[in-house]
């Protein structure tokens, strides 16, 4: 579902700048801050400042918010210094995938060889 804010959402939270959590970039639509247990030398979050559960949550009506996040996600690679290398944008839905947080998010992962491969 798709809605404003969540109170106990903690990418919500951070999102209205309530935690105080450093933003490296922002959009209309998103913030990004650095992930806190990282996988690799860059790895940050892209999220939206609405909340959705995830990406099945994204209807037709809002798609421009995953254009957002996705350009965002390249631009924050380049600041960060990843076009050479190269990075990895990944978003997980559901338990399968391995989703913690209940708020749809994009990891930008780089800065190292990535394993290859997608499961
Ligand atoms: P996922 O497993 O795709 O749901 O990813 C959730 C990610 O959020 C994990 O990589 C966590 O390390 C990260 N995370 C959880 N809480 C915070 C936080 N307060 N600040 C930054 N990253 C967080």
């Amino acid at each position: 579902m798709a809605s404003a804010t969540e109170s106990d959402c903690i990418f919500c939270r951070i999102a209205s700048g309530e935690m105080g959590t450093e933003l490296i970039a922002e959009s209309d639509q998103h913030v990004a801050f650095r992930d806190l247990s990282p996988q690799a030398p860059v790895h940050v979050l892209i999220v939206p400042r609405q909340h959705y559960a995830s990406l099945r949550d994204v209807g037709p009506d809002d798609a421009g918010v995953l254009a957002d996040a996705l350009l965002l996600a390249s631009r924050v690679a380049g600041e960060q210094g990843l076009y050479d290398g190269g990075y990895r944008v990944i978003t997980n839905d559901g338990p399968d995938a391995g989703q913690t947080v209940h708020h749809l998010h994009f990891h930008v992962l780089g800065g190292k060889e990535l394993r290859a491969g997608l499961g």
